[in-house]
């Protein structure tokens, strides 16, 4: 896994003092890929002081609006988050990145995404997420500075790059070419597949608007932990299209 397959998104910072800090810590590990979603007016004294020689991320940083903007070109999502939500969300810890970057497939790209200062993220941007990682910090005192959270993650990213990096060297691996449909599934084709998979069930009865039980976060949940290469979403994507042409035959009575 190379630096620049991974992308530290902050969305709607609003301390450009922050966002500064976060950049110089991405920096000293040797990560550049920065994205901002609806950040504050970042280009301010405090924010500059605080990213010290890292201006080149802050002057290279994505802004955009909407967090499916900034992950759009990623295969994987990983959220972070100072605790745990309801629905419990696959967690893993900050030193188990070693084992997911070793285990991504050749042209991964991976987002590790921050919350609000305030408020952290919302439940419908952790559903964006395959994974979520904890720090594990103390429970009644749990919430770290993002950038402080930016640190963190940013080393244990660097921890894990060394390490694959060595470990190939040691092994001499030779990276096996990918057959484009085992190329994972990037977050446009999931997005798609989800719509296809929630306009399915309306049409056969499966999914009641009126009482959707969880079903949709609950399904993305199933398919985000699997993983699912190109060839898999087409795969699911054609059960869908049968289930629909038959739904609709039973509808004529034909
Ligand atoms: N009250 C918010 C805290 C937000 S702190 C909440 O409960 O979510 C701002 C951001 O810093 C978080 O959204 C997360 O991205 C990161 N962060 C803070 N503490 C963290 C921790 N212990 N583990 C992982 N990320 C953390």
């Amino acid at each position: 896994m190379d630096s620049d397959n991974i992308k530290f998104v902050l969305v709607e910072t609003s301390n450009g003092g922050n966002i500064g800090a976060a950049a110089r810590a991405m920096k000293t590990m040797g990560l550049s890929q920065l994205a901002l979603v609806s950040p504050c007016e970042f280009r301010t004294y405090e924010c500059y002081s605080r990213a010290a020689g890292a201006l080149d991320l802050l002057d290279n940083a994505l802004v955009c609006q909407t967090l499916e903007e900034a992950v759009a070109d990623c295969t994987q999502v990983i959220g972070t988050s100072a605790r745990l939500r309801s629905l419990s969300w696959p967690q893993i810890e900050p030193h188990d990145f070693t084992e997911l970057f070793g285990n991504a497939a050749e042209g991964a790209k991976i987002a590790v995404v921050f919350g609000r200062e305030r408020s952290g993220l919302s439940n419908t941007e952790l559903g964006l997420c395959s994974q979520l990682v904890v720090i594990p910090s103390v429970s009644d005192f749990s919430s770290l500075n993002v950038s402080a959270a930016v640190q963190v993650l940013a080393y244990e990213v660097r921890r894990a790059v060394l390490a694959l990096a060595s470990d190939s060297d040691d092994r001499k691996v030779v990276k096996k070419t990918v057959k484009p449909g085992d190329r994972p599934a990037s977050h446009e084709d999931l997005e798609r597949m989800y719509s296809h998979l929630e306009s399915t069930m309306l049409d056969t009865g499966y999914l009641n608007p009126e009482n959707p039980r969880m079903m949709m976060p609950r399904f993305r949940r199933l398919f985000n932990r699997a993983s699912l290469n190109q060839s898999e979403v087409q795969l699911l994507r054609g059960l869908f299209a049968s289930l629909e042409k038959m739904s609709r035959r039973i509808k004529s009575g034909s």
